[in-house]
């Protein structure tokens, strides 16, 4: 899948607009939310735009369905040793605001459940 151009997280896996990385390969970019939630809160995407997660069905990339997986446990096992959430807005009625595949790893405080 490509990129799009009018994409604000595909300019970030560009580097048309800065982020403050933690985490870059071929398949994933993670870094920090502009807006943290938490102590910790960093965003995995994926390096093809996806809009949501109905990108993810059984015909799609499992290799990068899987590394989002793989940095999101590895981001939350970096900043979170004492547990983290990983959360996956999909659609607007879950409150995605950015239309670009993206799971957000948030740590570092005591989280409440259930969430709002
Ligand atoms: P959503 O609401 O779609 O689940 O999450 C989108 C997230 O992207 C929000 O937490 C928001 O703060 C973050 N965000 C929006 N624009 C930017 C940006 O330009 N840079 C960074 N680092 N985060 C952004």
């Amino acid at each position: 899948m490509a990129l799009d151009p009018n994409c604000l997280f595909c300019k970030i896996v560009r580097k048309e607009i800065a982020a403050n990385e933690v985490l870059r390969d071929d398949h994933v970019v993670a870094f920090h939310d502009l807006n943290p939630q938490a102590p910790t809160h960093v965003l995995v995407i994926p390096t093809s735009h996806a809009q949501d997660l109905s990108a993810f069905t059984a015909g799609a990339d499992a290799e990068q369905a899987a590394r989002l997986l793989h940095a999101a446990a590895e981001i939350g096992a970096r900043f979170g040793p004492g547990g983290y959430r990983v959360v996956m807005n999909q659609g607007r009625d879950a409150g995605q605001s950015v239309f670009h595949l993206h799971a957000h790893v948030l740590a570092g405080r005591a989280m409440a459940w259930p969430p709002g």
